[in-house]
């Protein structure tokens, strides 16, 4: 089977682990602290801005607290968003609102964002479909005029940006993901700035406890006494990263340019393979001055056939998905909005494979599957 996402983990991340095991201490230690200095760097951003955690779900719940979003308030989400962002939301008890998306790229515009700003907005939270960045700047620059704050899900951006400016690092917090299913993969593990540094302070304490820094285990505060005594600020959980996911996430950050090589390769094959094939819609072309992280590869097809077309590609050991299903559709979200965008892109497109490790070979067969399914099942339309 070609999966559409597959990380690469090897003999480095390996060694790294062993490496973390010598050392007798598998917790969070130097190794997440390294991790955290290089993914800043990374971004283009100080020390001080950034925390991790354990997944980039967890982050967004903390930036939601730290947004101050609650009752009474109101959360933009573009509807073709990870469930995640909308559950942070609902559940710090205020409401999302959901917004449409440009049915080509599956970024919301800022105009989509603008409608839905209502007095109660606190917070807009966008992400970048597939690593391309989309208006996130107009976006940026619409919530500092309307004092609502911005949050970016850039989990599909690890290495996006906008004329050099990186995505996630836009607004007033950003979080990034290094689950399974991500370009640079620490097994788990999540990533979160903001632009206030005092913010990533209580961010820190919010995943660990609430527990003051100053806690003796927390930071080997050797010399004073009594280090076992306790400050606690907030009933907080505990969603700390530790030194083995870390020791993984930064071999995979150096490693990070060498898969977008390949990706950026795959791309280009796939946009050549498909070039003029009737019924497809590659994805559109990216602004000047935009560069994508190619999260993902998707392409448009008659909506009659999409269906089809997955079926029969998974019959020819091609996996494909659709992201992200719209969340103005999920009955507990209990949304009545209207979002044609978004319904549009969501019963034409399907992402096909697209990671480091797929062959010339293994693009071509893709290629060679998608047209023969669409050639077949196109007819069986016409004739209907
Ligand atoms: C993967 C992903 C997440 C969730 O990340 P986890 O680390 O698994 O919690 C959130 N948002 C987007 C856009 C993602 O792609």
């Amino acid at each position: 089977m070609i999966n559409v996402f597959q990380p690469s983990l090897g003999e480095e991340e390996l060694d790294a682990v062993r490496e973390v095991f010598a050392t007798g201490w598998v917790g969070r230690g130097r190794r997440v602290d390294e991790f955290e200095t290089a993914f800043a760097a990374h971004v283009g951003v100080g020390r001080e801005h950034v925390t991790s955690v354990n997944s980039c779900t967890e982050a967004t719940f903390i930036a939601m607290s730290l947004a101050g979003v609650g009752p009474g308030s109101e959360v933009v989400v573009p509807t073709v968003s990870f469930v995640g962002a909308a559950n942070a939301v609902a559940a710090h008890g205020a409401r999302p609102v959901f917004c449409d998306v440009d049915p080509r790229t599956l970024n919301p515009t800022a105009a989509d964002v603008e409608r839905a700003l209502t007095p109660a907005t606190r917070a807009v939270l966008v992400l970048h479909y597939g690593g391309c960045p989309g208006e996130v700047a107009e976006i940026a620059r619409l919530c500092a005029e309307r004092g609502v704050l911005l949050i970016e899900d850039a989990a599909n951006a690890v290495a996006s940006a906008v004329d050099g400016r990186a995505c996630g690092v836009f607004g007033d917090f950003g979080v990034w993901s290094f689950d399974h299913g991500k370009i640079a993969v620490a097994v788990d593990g999540g990533m979160l700035y903001a632009r206030d540094p005092e913010s990533v302070s209580r961010a820190a304490r919010l995943a660990c406890l609430g527990l003051a820094e100053s806690t003796g285990h927390l930071r080997a505060a050797r010399s004073a006494r009594r280090w076992w005594e306790i400050e606690v600020s907030s009933f907080s959980r505990r969603s700390v990263m530790n030194d083995v996911l870390a020791a993984i996430g930064s071999v995979q950050l150096r490693r990070l340019p060498g898969f977008l090589a390949r990706r950026a390769e795959v791309v280009a094959r796939y946009d050549a393979g498909l070039a003029g094939v009737p019924g497809v819609q590659r994805p559109p072309p990216l602004p000047r001055g935009h560069r994508t992280s190619h999260y993902f590869y998707w392409v448009q097809l008659d909506p009659r056939v999409r269906d089809d077309v997955a079926e029969d590609l998974y019959r020819a050991g091609v996996y494909t998905t659709f992201r992200y299903p719209p969340l103005h559709h999920v009955p507990l979200y209990g949304s009545d909005a209207v979002l044609p965008g978004a319904d549009r892109a969501a019963a034409r497109t399907l992402n096909l494979p697209l990671h480091q490790s797929l062959s010339d070979d293994d693009v071509d067969l893709v290629v060679r599957e998608l047209r023969a399914s669409l050639a077949s099942r196109a007819a069986a339309v016409l004739t209907r």
